[in-house]
Formats: C-alpha cells, sequence, structure tokens
C-alpha cells in the first residue's frame, strides 16, 4: 500500500506565527495529507485544543514538542513564546534558542519511520533549511504577513535602498512598486539587531521549492503577482487562514484561554447598538508605555464611545478609570477572544498595531481600522490599510517602539499620541457622517469580496491543492514517495471536483 504524504510545519514560537500555522495545517490535512507541526511544551499546551477540534473534523494533525533550549542561553525556564519575552535583551537569546532547535528537529525527522515529504517553515525558518536541505526533504517558507511587506522589502533590499539612507529615519520611496509608498529605515527594516536573520531570510526565500503566504489575490493580487515574479518562484496565497475554522469555541479559545468570559463579553456587545463599539488590542508583542497607556486611556473616556480595550501593560491605567467608564468601557486584561470581538456586528471600529493576523481578521470582518503600528511589518501593513485598501485611518505615529530612543540623543520618546489626539482619531474611525460611511461600505465591500474568493473550493482550496501537486512532482529521491504521494494528488483533486463541480482538471493546474 503507498504511504500517506506526511508535512512537517515549522513555526516561530510566537502567537503570530503559531496561529496562521496551526491553520495551514488544517488545510493541508483537509486535503489528506498527514500534518505534524513542531513545538515547544509550552506552546503546545497551549494550543492543545487545535488538536481536539482537528480530530474532531477527522483531519490527521499532530504536535511534535521540542525541549526548548532557552535556559541554556540565560532565558527563564519556560520562556518559550516571544510574548514572555518583554524584557529587549532578552531578544537576541530567545532567537538564539529559536535557531538552536536545529539539532533536536533533525534528530526528530530522522527518527521518523520514513523521512517527511515536506518541511513548512515560517518566515523566521531559515534554519530549518539545510536541516530539509541534508534530509533531502522538499523545502517551503509560509509567510504570515502582507505581500504588500513582502514585496516592498525585497525591492528596497534589492535596490539598495536600505545602504543608501543617510539614517534610520530619511524617507525613501520603494522602488518599483505598483504603487506610492514612503518609508525610512526605522519603519522598514527595523533594528539592525535582526541583521542576520533578515540575510538568512532573503536566501532561503531565494531558493525555497516554493513559497506559501497567509493572504488573498482578492486582498494582494497584484502584489501576490508581482511578488511571484520578482523572485522567480512559485507562490500560493491560501489566506485569510483563520477563516477555516470559525465556530464560535475555537473563535473563544484561539490562542490561548481568555482572560474574561467570553459569554460576558459577547453579551456585553449584544446590548450595544451595531457598529459603535472600538476595539483595542495590539497582539501579543507590542507594549504601550505607562505615560502613552494614561493619555490613550484619557483619550478614549474623553471619546464617549463604547469600547473593549485589551490592555497587557502592567502600568498606567489610574485606579479608578473602569470605574468611570464602567457604563460603556470594558477593559480585559490579558488574552482576549479576538475572534469572537471582531466577529461581533456590535464592533464598528479597531484600534490596532496593524499584525498582519489581525489586519486580515478585521478586514474580513469588515471592521475599518484605526492604525497604531510599532515595528516589523507593522507600518507596510499600515500604508496598505490606509492607502491602498481604503479601509482605515491613521492614529499618525512616525516613530517605531523600536527607535524611540533613537530619536533625540537620552530622551526616549514614550508618548506618541496625545489624549485630545486620541480623541480626535476615535472620533473620525467612528464617525458617522458620509466619511464613516463610505469607509464602512468599503470595508464591507472588500470582506464580502474576501469571503467569496475564500468560500469553500475557493483560492486557499485550489492554492493548496496547487502547492501539494508541485511538492509532489519534485524530484525524489525514493520511488514509494512518489508513487504515494500522486495518490494522495488524486484524491485532493477528486475531493476538489466533488466540490463545485469546475475546478480545473490536474493537467490545467500550473
Ligand atoms: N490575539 C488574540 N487575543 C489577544 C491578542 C492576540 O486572539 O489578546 C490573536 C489575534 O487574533 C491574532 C494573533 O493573536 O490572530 C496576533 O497576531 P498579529 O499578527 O495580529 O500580531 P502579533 O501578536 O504577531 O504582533
Amino acid at each position: 500500500m503507498a504511504a500517506e504524504l506526511h508535512f512537517v510545519l515549522v513555526p516561530l514560537m510566537a502567537q503570530g506565527h503559531i496561529l496562521p500555522m496551526l491553520d495551514l495545517a488544517r488545510l493541508v490535512a483537509g486535503h489528506g495529507a498527514r500534518v505534524t507541526v513542531v513545538l515547544t511544551p509550552v506552546n503546545a499546551a497551549r494550543n492543545r485544543s487545535v488538536l481536539e477540534d482537528a480530530a474532531r473534523a477527522g483531519l490527521a494533525v499532530d504536535f511534535a514538542e521540542l525541549a526548548f533550549p532557552g535556559p541554556a542561553l540565560g532565558l527563564p525556564q519556560g520562556f518559550e513564546n516571544l510574548e514572555m519575552v518583554t524584557d529587549v535583551s532578552l531578544v537576541a537569546p530567545f532567537y538564539e534558542a529559536v535557531w538552536l532547535l536545529a539539532e533536536p528537529l533533525e534528530a526528530y525527522l530522522r527518527s521518523l519511520p520514513r523521512r517527511p515529504d515536506c518541511l513548512v517553515a515560517d518566515t523566521c525558518g531559515s534554519w530549518t533549511a539545510a536541516v530539509a536541505r541534508r534530509l533531502g526533504v522538499p523545502w517551503l517558507m509560509f509567510h504570515a504577513t502582507s505581500a504588500f511587506f513582502l514585496l516592498a522589502m525585497h525591492n528596497l533590499d534589492r535596490n539598495g535602498a536600505f545602504d543608501r539612507a543617510a539614517g534610520d529615519f530619511e524617507p525613501f520611496e520603494v522602488p518599483d512598486f505598483p504603487v506610492r509608498v514612503v518609508v525610512s529605515r526605522a519603519t522598514s527594516l527595523g533594528l539592525p539587531l535582526m541583521e542576520r536573520q533578515r540575510r538568512e531570510t532573503a536566501e532561503a526565500e531565494a531558493t525555497a521549492d516554493g513559497l506559501l503566504v497567509n493572504t488573498c489575490t482578492a486582498l494582494e493580487g497584484a502584489f501576490v503577482e508581482r511578488y511571484a515574479e520578482a523572485l522567480s518562484r512559485k507562490v500560493w496565497a491560501v489566506g485569510p487562514l483563520f477563516l477555516l475554522n470559525t465556530d464560535a469555541d475555537t473563535m473563544a479559545s484561539r490562542g490561548n484561554r481568555s482572560a474574561m468570559d467570553p459569554e460576558h463579553i459577547v453579551s456585553w456587545l449584544d446590548e450595544r447598538p451595531a457598529a459603535s463599539v472600538l476595539y483595542i488590542n495590539f497582539g501579543s508583542i507590542a507594549r504601550l508605555f505607562p505615560a502613552q497607556v494614561t493619555e490613550l486611556a484619557a483619550g478614549l473616556e474623553a471619546s464617549r464611545r463604547p469600547f473593549i480595550w485589551v490592555v497587557k501593560e502592567t502600568a498606567g491605567l489610574d485606579a479608578e478609570f473602569e470605574a468611570r467608564v464602567k457604563d460603556r468601557g470594558l477593559v480585559i486584561r490579558g488574552w482576549a477572544p479576538q475572534m469572537s470581538i471582531l466577529s461581533h456586528r456590535s464592533v464598528g471600529g479597531f484600534l490596532t498595531h496593524c499584525g498582519w493576523n489581525s489586519t486580515l481578521e478585521a478586514i474580513s470582518h469588515g471592521v475599518p481600522l484605526l492604525t497604531w503600528p510599532h515595528f516589523a511589518d507593522q507600518f507596510l501593513n499600515e500604508a496598505l490599510i490606509v492607502e491602498v485598501l481604503g479601509v482605515g485611518v491613521r492614529v499618525g505615529v512616525k516613530v517605531p517602539a523600536t527607535h524611540v530612543g533613537l530619536v533625540k540623543p537620552g530622551q526616549v520618546l514614550e508618548v506618541q499620541v496625545g489624549r485630545d489626539h486620541v480623541e480626535r482619531a476615535v472620533a473620525e474611525v467612528m464617525d458617522e457622517g458620509p466619511a464613516g460611511a463610505a469607509r464602512r461600505a468599503r470595508a464591507k465591500e472588500l470582506a464580502d469580496k474576501v469571503r467569496v474568493a475564500t468560500a469553500e473550493g475557493g483560492s486557499p482550496d485550489t492554492d493548496v491543492k496547487n502547492m501539494i501537486r508541485h511538492v509532489v512532482e519534485l524530484p525524489r529521491k525514493e520511488e514509494d514517495m512518489a508513487l504515494g504521494a500522486a495518490e494522495l494528488v488524486s484524491k485532493s483533486n477528486e475531493k476538489m471536483d466533488d466540490a463545485d463541480g469546475m475546478l480545473p482538471v490536474m493537467s490545467e493546474v500550473p
């Protein structure tokens, strides 16, 4: 009997990377493959409910747990997720520890009864490429960010823009780009701390057997196409992946146990008028300075709008704030069930750090965004949201959190957005006049477009089917593997053809 196809997926140990990778696992398993996601014990425990969901849906998804080598590099025991690394001095050791997983990963893969058919690592997983090469296993890179960001970074790098810039804050245009976008080294490249990682990522990306992106052509078609051309590689747009699984229980427990009872949050929202509530959450990693928390709180209070604020910071909120706003404000301290909130009809705006997952989640629910980027891909995502898609309003942050100590010697820029500024920005995004109505209509239209394009049998299914076929057709060493894989693709094809009866036959798939 032919062996089944086995994919091994390796995310960066950070929620913004683990969550879409787990969704990808479901998507690939839905096409008949067996999928193993490599995690560390703390991250596996935190995301265990995904396995139960997958098992209920009859999908062969499991975890392989590798011990995290953090303590050997001075990280506290149990610090296995980037979200726990709140002290900047621990960022470099955290990434070093991730890189050290190469050896145990290789040992694990060698211990399997047969070599997997494909290794998929995310943007921060270039360290796995050499492992795959040594084992003769096809290697794909999965980007949990926008094609807009990927293409911009590729063009900037190739054109030497980063090296030419006079300083971190000098503005320059992204070259050879479908739209005009101005960035600086600070708002695109970030800190040189990650330079080695960036070089290795670019090399791995250029030599990958293919690239998966958590986006869809309905949203970013032009950028996906140009990115594939620029790299001369196959690119499959398999997103937005979270849409694969949106039942109420999954949404309520996605990524962690909620710090507040999800049912209470939903009934609180039920009592509010449609599109009246502003939702505020800066993702799993970004944190505001205490003085900035104070300004944001004052601005929200002055706005007189209902809001849900997910506060991960430990200082800056005065003790009476919650009591003063209790009639219209819900403060969640810790992890929030973001999907349950964004999918609620009462939410009419999202003050966000522009993490790509959060961006996709808001866009797919037709919620306009108020953009407050912090670092990494977030400033470029902001440009996409505001200038290209027209579904957002900028708060007006100029300096990435990574650079707040570099603007003026000896001074940390703790507050970038004062209370009045917050109040005005909230009024703008929640505006009930013509400008607000037009933005809401665009957001709704875009959400509908994404939903239609990605419904069952839509672009993620087609693209993942093409990806599997591509992997199967790569030159193989052991014949029996190819045999098993070919059989699986033909089964996957049958499933797709059943789904809508009009998908291209295999010979027509590029
Ligand atoms: N998230 C959540 N609750 C929280 C914070 C984050 O459910 O309190 C989820 C959010 O829905 C998204 C992911 O975690 O899927 C965060 O990813 P994103 O790319 O937006 O930002 P990051 O955390 O990587 O900066």
